[in-house]
C-alpha cells in the first residue's frame, strides 16, 4: 500500500502544547507528516523562520520515537496548495478550536478544494487542556512578563523568555 503523507502547516510563532496535542493526533492518520512552517511575513513573526523550524524539530523527536511516523520540518513560501502538491501529501491536517477558526478555515477549505479537490483537509480538535492556547495570546502572556509554562514546551518558553528580555 502506498504511504499516507500529510502536512500540517502553520506559522508555529512559537510552537505551542496545543500544536503539540494536533501533531501527535495526526500521527494516528498518516505514514509520513510535513509540518510545513510558513514564513508569514505578513504576520510579523517574532521569531525567525529558521528559529520556528528548529523550535518545532526539536520536539518531534520523541514523537516521532514513538510513533514510528517519519516526522519532517519544512519551511515553505509558497501557496499552501502548491507545497502539499510539492510533498505528496494526501491530506492537510489542520486544527480547530473555537467557532472563531471555523470562519476562516471554511472559506480556506472551499478555495483550496477549487485549487486541488484530490487533496483532502481533515480537521482535528485538540484535548480540552489546550484548546484555548493560541500562540498570538502566549506572546502578549509573554511580553508582559506571565508564565506561559502551561501553553508551550520548555524550550519555546525560555525562547519566548530571552526574546523578550532584551
Ligand atoms: P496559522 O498561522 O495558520 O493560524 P498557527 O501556527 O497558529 O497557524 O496554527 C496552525 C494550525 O494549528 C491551525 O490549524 C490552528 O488552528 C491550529 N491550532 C493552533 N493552536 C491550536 C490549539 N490550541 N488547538 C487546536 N488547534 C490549534
Amino acid at each position: 500500500m502506498a504511504k499516507r503523507i500529510g502536512l500540517y502547516p502553520g506559522t508555529f510563532d512559537p510552537l505551542t502544547l496545543g500544536h503539540i496535542d494536533i501533531i501527535e493526533r495526526a500521527v494516528k492518520l498518516v505514514d509520513e507528516l510535513v509540518i510545513g512552517v510558513a514564513i508569514n511575513r505578513d504576520k510579523g513573526p517574532l521569531f525567525s523562520l529558521e528559529e520556528r523550524v528548529a523550535m518545532v524539530a526539536e520536539e518531534m523527536q520523541p514523537i516521532q520515537k514513538a510513533s514510528g511516523v517519519i516526522i519532517k520540518v519544512t519551511p515553505f513560501e509558497s501557496l499552501l496548495m502548491h507545497f502539499a502538491e510539492s510533498v505528496k501529501a494526501d491530506i492537510i491536517i489542520r486544527g480547530l478550536r473555537a467557532v472563531s477558526d471555523f470562519e476562516y478555515e471554511f472559506q480556506m477549505v472551499g478555495m483550496n478544494q477549487a485549487l486541488n479537490d484530490e487533496i483532502e483537509t481533515v480537521f482535528l480538535m485538540a484535548d480540552a487542556r489546550y484548546q484555548a492556547i493560541a500562540s498570538r495570546l502566549v506572546k502578549e502572556i509573554a511580553r508582559l512578563g506571565g508564565d506561559i509554562s502551561s501553553f508551550v514546551p520548555p524550550r519555546a518558553a525560555a525562547a519566548l523568555k530571552a526574546k523578550f528580555a532584551r
